[in-house]
């Protein structure tokens, strides 16, 4: 049976992405078939999409890193019909055809049951952001920060991850403060739980080695000059979880932090997370981690039709919040 799904090819060297027909056969191989409800948009689909960044490493496929529904059928015999799950990341529109589609076909090691405490809505309000942002938590208190080891700086702060982690590290007792260059978005960082919000554009970044330790730890979502002033300014022992590029892909910084200070850089993958850590984010996102604005963060919730125009904002970084994506 046909269904539709929105498809990317490249086109004399330009991504062109559209709304297709395909069927089952059209898809990567998996063991697992689900009707998919929700989606959602994460920065990297806009850069898939719109062609922006290089993210697919084979051409056509289904764009949507994320996806969230309902098994239809499952050569995997930990999953039954009828039962509720989601995919996040998995190398979903890298190399497999992801979550844009009615339909989807899946490698069971890359399914995860959508928790109890949430529905396929909530699961992709969270989607590939969500996952992140708590892996870049667990990572951080694994190597031993608490939140008595006092403020976590988030950057990109309005964004999909810099949302969520700041709902996230708030409820866990964490003193936040968020970095945005959107003047306007003070008032939603606060209520997300941001004791303090500085602006991107007023930070005076310093050039020493090191400046001032002011800061325990911090969640980077844009790499660059103010991942760069993170490593000067975090304090003995803290870690520094990195996660984006959305401002640039480069670090220039000495290895003064790292060996005089003992800061921890951590990298953070949110695409080949091994299923064990998977399940256990996945866990907490469900227990200690639940975030208590996810209703908030939600900005937009769009129908399969208004995907394409959804894009754009993502690459000017106008961005405040997620986006779902309601598929079926
Ligand atoms: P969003 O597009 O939702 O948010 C990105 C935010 O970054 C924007 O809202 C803006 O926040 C800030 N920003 C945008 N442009 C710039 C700029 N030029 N300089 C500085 N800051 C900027 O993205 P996501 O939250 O989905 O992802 C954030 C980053 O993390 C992306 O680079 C993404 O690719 C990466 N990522 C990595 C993952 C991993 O596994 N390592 C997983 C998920 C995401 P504000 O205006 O508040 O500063």
């Amino acid at each position: 049976m046909p269904f539709r799904a929105y498809r990317i090819h490249q086109e004399n060297g330009r991504a062109v992405a559209r709304f297709e027909q395909l069927t089952l056969d059209d898809l990567s191989a998996g063991d697992v078939v689900v009707r998919v409800t929700y989606s959602g948009i994460n920065y990297k689909d806009a850069l898939a999409a719109t062609g922006a960044g290089r993210i697919l490493r084979k051409y056509p496929l289904v764009g949507g890193v994320d996806l969230a529904g309902v098994v239809e059928s499952s050569a995997d015999a930990r999953y039954q019909p009828g039962d509720h799950v989601l995919v996040t990341g998995s190398d979903l529109s890298e190399t497999l055809d992801g979550g844009y589609s009615e339909y989807a076909r899946v490698r069971g090691e890359s399914v995860i049951p959508i928790p109890r405490t949430l529905d396929d809505r909530s699961a992709m309000a969270l989607g590939t952001a969500g996952f992140t942002a708590a892996l870049a938590i667990h990572r951080m208190e694994e190597n031993g920060q608490a939140p008595a080891s006092g403020p976590v700086v988030v950057t990109g702060a309005t964004g999909g991850v810099g949302s969520i982690a700041i709902d996230m590290l708030a409820s866990r007792g964490y003193e936040v403060i968020a970095v945005s260059g959107k003047e306007q978005a003070v008032g939603y960082l606060q209520s997300l739980g941001a004791t303090r919000v500085l602006m991107r554009q007023a930070i005076d970044y310093g050039s020493r080695p090191l400046e001032r330790a002011e800061y325990a730890g911090a969640i980077d979502n844009v790499g660059g000059e103010p991942l760069a002033w993170l490593t000067r300014t975090v304090s003995y022992g803290g870690n520094i979880a990195c996660v984006g590029l959305a401002g640039s892909p480069k670090l220039e910084t000495t290895v003064m932090p790292f060996i005089l200070r003992a800061v921890n850089l951590l990298g953070i993958n949110s695409v080949s997370t091994p299923r064990a850590l998977r399940l256990a984010v996945w866990d907490r996102i469900a227990t200690d981690l639940a975030p208590r604005h996810l209703d908030q963060i939600v900005t937009r919730e769009i129908g399969f039709d208004a995907l394409p125009a959804a894009f754009a904002p993502y690459i000017e970084g106008k961005i405040t919040g997620r986006t779902v994506v309601r598929i079926g």
